[in-house]
């Protein structure tokens, strides 16, 4: 019998050793993924040699020059032979050694790998000697005899052509200015943390440098030279340590933007163990607070440092040593996390305090701690007028030259300002009602009622439980401990905003409504509704006249509904801004008539306390995460929209959809209609997850009412919990 060709190509490929060079090359690209990564082994090297300056110069992105320059030790000459092959180091010799690192490098491989994917360059001496020496590596070898030269104290390590023989990386880098600004990035943080130590960065050709920060004593000096004055006066120190060795040991200190500051990109500067890494659990945890916390919409500027018993960190987890894993990660983050939230809680509080004694001026009455209602100062968000990377001082000789003079830019004349503003708002506002700004402390009443309800049982629930899923359209599934609870959404979502409206009153950010929405069109749809609810039949007229009265007095209102809950109403009756309650989240806009009618029915206007703990319950309501509208197409609900596609109109029980005639228009309206509907369920659910519930165990304090009304239910027996899954 024949074989068959193809029966030969079946055969097993050979397996063989590859070639070294091919191995380093491959490991090289690991290290060193972006120019960015080389510039960061460079600098931590000269970290690692003890240097004070430490300069970075970099051309096409770091594609054709990167120059690092120090004042460190210097390398030895006898070691010039080895100093770029692999794992070659003078900061490790045993396994056990890793345990107590200090330095930043350890494996030996960051020059090694720069040797293979580009050409590496060496000038160094070290003290005492007369001269120096230069020599160029290529695949880890020398290329030559070092060569005696001139030299300045320290090491200059220059990389030219990188990744020259790695023609797809190369082409993925063609944006050099992105490049440069990781390296602007970097270098900024490293000075902000080693104050010690001069840094500068700057682009070949240029004449200013883009970092430039001389060392310093203070660390806030720092961050104003490197980030600029808008960030150094918008922050806030922050401390706190652990020394329990049964749940954490740590130390922690650092500066974190306070509610000025605004931004659309968090920066976070981590150092851990003096070594710059990312930890991306403590990034979002802190988001979080700041989402829940501030009113503005704001992301943070965070430095932290971090100190543990290098026993307790792995350094060891990355090729670049981006990352690194902490022992009882989750405690050390959760004890942040909570540091933080009261800290900016806090500076909230005293920051209504400052301005107080700014404004202090004979003529106007002093303003109590509670009037609550002062908006943040405006001082200082605006006044960045040069981006951070100019600003620069140009001249390292002059440490105290172009910065000084735009650090203290006649401070006098910020606080003049500032103050005055706030005083005439202030005496505005006593001129309008003296009782209604003197004397708020039916809030503060509301909110001790809220701290004194707690139930601690629920509240251990809420902050420890974790979230499974939903069970249905109303209930949630989680886990706490070895149990399961069912948690009723609706209820906790409507208690949440309620205390929220409390805790941020008269400092919420607001919602724009595209298009002004008239208060009294809004309240007949409101009333036709309910009149198809409850089958009852009020004449047009008499919905009219509700309406009038109503909007009569939603106008006469509007003035501390503004003031107060930001909800706004112009002078023509039409509504056009809400207030926001959680960060990103937006309440379901098909409840906004049911809520005007709310106001206009179920709050009481007559006594303050009552007035505000009502508008809340409304507010509460109307955000609640309440089932969307539209029946849940992924559930039974599906029908709705079947039904329909075969043209018969049926009960919804929900609001009526005018279905067009023609069949091929009706096919279109149901797809939108079906497609809307996934958009709303699923939205509610994202919401659910990633902004109920991280701001619940952050902020909700269950009230003891919810233990017993069915908000939480134990989910008792294998047999109900089978229940719930055949449900999901
Ligand atoms: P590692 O930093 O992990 O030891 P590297 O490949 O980065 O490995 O560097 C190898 C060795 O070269 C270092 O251990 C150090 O002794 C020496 N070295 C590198 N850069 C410098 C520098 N700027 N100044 C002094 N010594 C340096
Ligand atoms: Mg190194």
């Amino acid at each position: 019998m024949e074989i068959e060709p193809a029966e030969e190509v079946k055969e097993p490929p050979r397996i063989h050793r590859l070639d070294e060079s091919v191995v380093n090359r491959i490991a090289a690209g690991e290290v060193i993924q972006l120019p960015v990564s080389a510039v960061k082994e460079l600098v931590e090297n000269s970290l690692d040699a003890s240097s004070t300056s430490i300069s970075v110069l970099v051309k096409d992105g770091g594609l054709k020059l990167i120059q690092v320059s120090d004042d460190g030790h210097g390398i030895r000459y006898e070691d010039l032979p080895i100093l770029c092959e692999r794992h070659t180091t003078s900061k490790l010799s045993k396994y056990e050694d890793l345990q107590s690192i200090k330095s930043m490098g350890f494996r030996g491989e960051a020059l090694a790998s720069m040797t293979y994917v580009g050409h590496v360059t060496v000038t160094t001496i070290t003290r005492g000697q007369l001269h120096g020496y230069r020599v160029s590596y290529r695949d880890g070898v020398m290329e030559n005899e070092p060569k005696a030269c001139a030299a300045v104290k320290g090491t200059q390590i220059v990389i030219e052509n990188l990744f020259y023989n790695m023609v797809a990386r190369r082409k993925t880098l063609q944006n050099s200015a992105d490049d440069y600004t990781k390296i602007v990035d970097l270098l900024s943080r490293f000075a902000i943390h080693h104050i010690d130590v001069s840094f500068s960065c700057r682009k070949h050709g240029a004449a200013r440098a883009d970092v430039h920060s001389v060392a310093t004593p203070s660390r806030l000096n720092a961050i104003r030279s490197v980030y600029g004055l808008s960030v150094a006066q918008n922050l806030i120190k922050i401390e706190a340590s652990d020394n329990d060795p049964s749940s954490s040991v740590f130390e922690m200190d650092g500066f974190i933007s306070n509610s000025n500051y605004v931004a659309k990109k968090t920066t976070m500067v981590l150092f851990i163990n003096d070594r710059l890494v990312e930890c991306t659990a403590l990034k979002r945890a802190l988001e979080v607070v700041y989402v829940a916390t501030l009113p503005k919409a704001s992301k943070p500027f965070i430095y932290m440092s971090i100190t543990l018993p290098p026993e307790h960190v792995d350094v060891n987890v990355h090729p670049t040593k981006r990352e690194v894993s902490l022992l009882n990660q989750e405690v050390i983050v959760e004890k942040i996390q909570s540091v933080v939230e009261s800290v900016l809680r806090n500076s909230n509080e005293s920051r209504t305090f400052q301005e107080q004694t700014v404004e202090a001026t004979p003529s106007v009455p002093s303003v109590t701690n509670n009037d609550l209602h002062l908006s943040p100062s405006p001082s200082g968000s605006k006044s960045q007028r040069v981006p951070v990377n100019k600003i620069v001082r140009t001249d390292s000789s002059d440490p105290a030259g172009r910065m000084h003079a735009y650090l203290y830019k006649n401070p006098q004349k910020y606080l003049g300002r500032d103050s005055s503003l706030t005083t005439v708002r202030s005496s505005v506002r006593q001129r309008r009602n003296l009782k209604e700004t003197a004397d708020l402390t039916s809030i503060q009443e509301l909110i001790n009622d809220i701290d004194r309800k707690c139930n601690s049982g629920l509240l251990d629930i809420v902050r420890q439980s974790t979230y499974i899923g939903m069970a249905d359209d109303v209930f949630a599934l989680l886990q706490h401990n070895t149990h399961l609870y069912l948690a009723n959404v609706v209820n906790l979502s409507k208690e949440l905003m309620y205390q929220q409206v409390l805790r941020r009153f008269a400092h919420f950010n607001a919602i724009q409504l595209s298009e002004p929405a008239p208060l009294q069109e809004l309240i007949m749809l409101a009333l036709k509704e309910e009149d198809s609810d409850l089958e009852s039949n009020e004449n047009d007229d008499l919905k009219k006249k509700i309406a009038e009265m109503n909007t009569q007095l939603l106008n006469q209102k509007s003035e501390m509904l503004e003031e107060y809950f930001c909800i706004f109403i112009d002078s023509d009756g039409n509504l056009s801004r809400l207030p926001i309650l959680l960060d990103q989240y937006i309440p379901d806009m098909d409840r906004v008539p049911e809520f005007v009618l709310c106001l206009g029915n179920d709050v009481e206007w007559e006594e303050e306390k009552n007035c505000f703990q009502s508008l809340a319950a409304a507010l509460g309501n109307f955000y609640a995460m309440h089932p969307p509208m539209l029946p849940n197409p992924s559930g039974k609900g599906l029908e709705f929209y079947r039904k329909r596609k075969h043209g018969k109109h049926t009960q919804d029980g929900g609001n009526s959809c005018h279905v067009a005639d023609g069949t091929a228009e009706e096919d279109e309206f149901e797809h939108e209609l079906l497609s809307e509907a996934e958009t709303a369920w699923a939205q509610r659910e994202w919401s659910i997850q990633h902004v109920l519930f991280p701001s619940m165990r952050l902020f909700l304090k269950p009230p003891n009412s919810m233990a017993s009304n069915g908000t939480f239910v134990r989910v008792a027996s294998l047999e109900k919990l089978y229940k719930i899954f055949e449900r999901c």
